[in-house]
């Protein structure tokens, strides 16, 4: 197979997370001060697993899932910013350095807008772009359904890649 150099590929992501009581929401490797708290496996970033997830589409590398596996106990409340340079590793390896990423987070509560910055560096740090070139959006689910009712969180990542 021949690549040409300057491809680009675009990929999605969407990951979801239950609130439990809690100190804190865990987004993009910030903890945004919240009377909730994300749960799953690992430590339920769920803004870094949608973004790994739209990496490894992008360049068609597989998922969080075959990477991570929830089976493996290696990876019980696992650091999901590491996840995610793991990610972006791999991709270096096959040949692919990710271009831009954009994120929606969908949720009641907390208030994503007062975030924005801390989670644009610390993603644009874990993905190896500045700030610049990562946008996270929150929305709310205008109150409807299992966001709405704040049972959890949804996001959706979208992630562009550039052959090397
Ligand atoms: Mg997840």
């Amino acid at each position: 197979m021949t690549h040409t150099r300057g491809e680009t590929r675009v990929g999605i992501g969407y990951d979801s997370h239950r609130f439990v009581p809690g100190s804190g929401v865990l987004l993009g490797g910030v903890t945004i001060p919240a009377a909730v708290a994300l749960t799953g496996h690992s430590d339920a970033d769920a803004v870094c697993h949608a973004v790994t997830d739209a990496l490894l589409g992008a360049a068609a590398l597989g998922d969080i899932g075959a990477l991570f596996p929830d089976t493996d106990p290696a990876n019980k409340g696992r650091d999901s910013v590491a996840m995610l340079r793991e990610a972006v590793k791999r991709l270096g390896g096959a040949g692919w350095a990710p271009a831009n990423v954009d994120v929606t987070v969908v949720c009641e509560q907390p208030k994503i807008g007062p975030h924005r910055d801390a989670i644009r560096s610390s993603l644009g740090a874990a993905v190896g772009l500045g700030a610049d070139a990562i946008s996270i959006k929150g929305k709310t689910n205008e109150g409807m359904g299992w966001i709405g009712r704040g049972e959890g969180l949804a996001v959706v990542a979208v992630a562009t890649v550039i052959r090397k």
